[in-house]
């Protein structure tokens, strides 16, 4: 059994990082049994459980759409705030259930962030012992063997590293989508900002090397994919564990080369967005002109407490120079509230920054104090009803610029990769324009796969109607 350490975590042990390929000897011991797999926050995860899901289909087991039905059930966890915590053990109440009352040969399982701290862990150990096995992010690729432990010696199994792992690479993905892929380029995150648990829960800075990058977005586009979402936690620091001059914008242009017809990339950090990577996205047509660049704060006090490493006026500048320098370019962000010592002041620098840059869209939340983060252990000054308040008052405001952004397309024809069904319409479907906007499109499902013109009949807060065009 190996518990993880929080403190342990903090540290940075490795200098240099093993790349080595993926192995299982186990055959397929799954044969006969299907899986469950339940994903809890960003994309990083979601492509996690492709790949969990991958190594589980490589060793014989099939999935199934109901829980009650499955042999083994994975929650791949989110822990970034607290009600993501919540969530998980709630729904393991749900599992537990099951267990007690259908199914008591079902495994249970926790992969993710979660999975990585050590109180969680804990928990479990003490009162959670019905789950079964829990993997941690550094060892998922060890996952089948961890299963595998589970069922020949019927122990709990709790394998989880406090020190980053290697990279591993070619472990077997079961991708979602046929026409869009998301390809991981750095794993970790070496900022520490004040708030934030990834630094501890997903290690430090390791980049993949450019050489598999690139291989494997070739081999999606022989396979017919349209569009890579290139991943990690901090995109703009993509190679500084690596190489001495190789950087993301680099990166950037070798993968435009490939011709694959769209690149996105999340999330990037303002600290490392050099003016090199703004020329290359600007240069580039299948670089598609959509940055999510997470503003946090407006405040200056704020943004050095929470060690941001930027100003407001660094932000705005960089904001400005993408704006100018990318064609028809959307940037969206992410912005915390009630951050501990934010007063209305400070709060007021974040609606200022709001308003200059008139978001296509905002993720925000309100500060949630997180095990073992510097901010954790900062004094909480902002009740949680002013929080509610703050949170509120700048929702109104992001979605008035949202619902603004998104009129200003009305009745103009956009280019969508039409990715499936719509979900609002069955017989309708839908797709993405380059700049990130969903649209539910009056179409063909023949379109599905597709990048088409759509024109834009209706706009909403969070979505746009269309109609293809022929
Ligand atoms: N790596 C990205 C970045 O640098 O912005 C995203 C990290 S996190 C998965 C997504 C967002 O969650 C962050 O941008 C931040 O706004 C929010 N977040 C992280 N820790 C938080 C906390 N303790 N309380 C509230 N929001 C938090
Ligand atoms: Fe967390 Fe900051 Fe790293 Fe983003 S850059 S993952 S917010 S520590």
């Amino acid at each position: 059994m190996k518990i993880p350490n929080m403190i342990d975590a903090k540290k940075r042990h490795q200098e240099t990082i093993n790349y080595v390929e993926y192995e299982s000897s186990l055959g397929k011991f799954g044969k006969g049994k299907k899986y469950y797999v339940r994903t809890y926050g960003c994309q990083m995860n979601e492509h996690d459980s492709e790949k969990i899901k991958g190594m589980l289909e490589s060793a014989g087991f099939v999935s199934c759409d109901e829980m009650e039905d499955a042999d083994v059930v994975i929650l791949n966890t989110c822990a970034i705030r607290e009600n993501a915590h919540d969530k998980v053990f709630g729904f393991l109440g749900v599992l537990k259930h099951i267990k007690d009352t259908t199914n008591p040969n079902l495994l249970v399982g926790i992969c993710g962030c979660m999975a990585q701290e050590e109180v969680v862990v804990k928990e479990i150990l003490n009162k959670y012992k019905y789950v079964d096995f829990v993997c941690g992010t550094h060892n998922l690729h060890n996952l089948l063997t961890i299963i595998n432990n589970k069922i020949e010696t019927n122990k709990q199994q709790i394998e989880v590293l406090s020190y980053e792992g290697d990279v591993t690479e070619n472990v077997p993905v079961l991708r979602e989508s046929k026409y869009s892929a998301w390809v991981d380029i750095i794993y970790g995150c070496d900022k520490f900002c004040t708030y934030c648990i990834v630094p501890y829960t997903r290690g430090t800075q390791r980049s993949r090397k450019k050489e598999s990058i690139i291989e494997e977005v070739k081999e999606l586009k022989k396979n017919g994919y349209k569009e890579v979402t290139l991943l990690g936690q901090n995109v703009n620091a993509y190679g500084k564990d690596l190489y001495d001059d190789y950087n993301l914008a680099n990166l950037l242009s070798d993968v435009s080369d490939t011709g694959i017809e769209r690149i996105r990339f999340v999330t990037s950090h303002p600290w490392d967005f050099t003016d090199e990577m703004v020329d290359i996205i600007a240069s580039r047509d299948n670089i598609m002109p959509y940055i999510h660049l997470p503003l946090q704060s407006g405040s200056n006090r704020i943004l050095k407490l929470m060690n941001r490493r930027y100003t407001k006026e660094d932000y705005l500048k960089l904001y400005d120079s993408i704006r100018s320098k990318v064609k028809n370019s959307s940037v969206t962000t992410d912005i915390i509230v009630g951050f501990p010592g934010e007063t209305e002041e400070d709060f007021e620098d974040t609606l200022d920054v709001v308003k200059k840059c008139k978001f296509d869209g905002a993720f925000t939340f309100a500060f949630s104090p997180r095990e073992n983060t510097p901010a954790a252990l900062m004094k909480e000054t902002v009740s949680e009803e002013v929080k509610m308040d703050r949170l509120h008052r700048l929702n109104e405001i992001v979605n008035k610029y949202s619902n603004e952004a998104n009129k200003k397309l009305l009745n103009k024809t956009v280019k969508c990769l039409v990715t499936g069904v719509s979900e609002k319409d069955d017989s309708k479907v839908c797709g993405y324009t380059e700049n990130m906007k969903l649209v539910n499109i009056e179409g063909d499902k023949s379109l599905i796969g597709e990048i088409v013109d759509v024109k834009i009949t209706d706009t909403k807060s969070f979505s746009l109607d269309g109609k293809y065009i022929k």
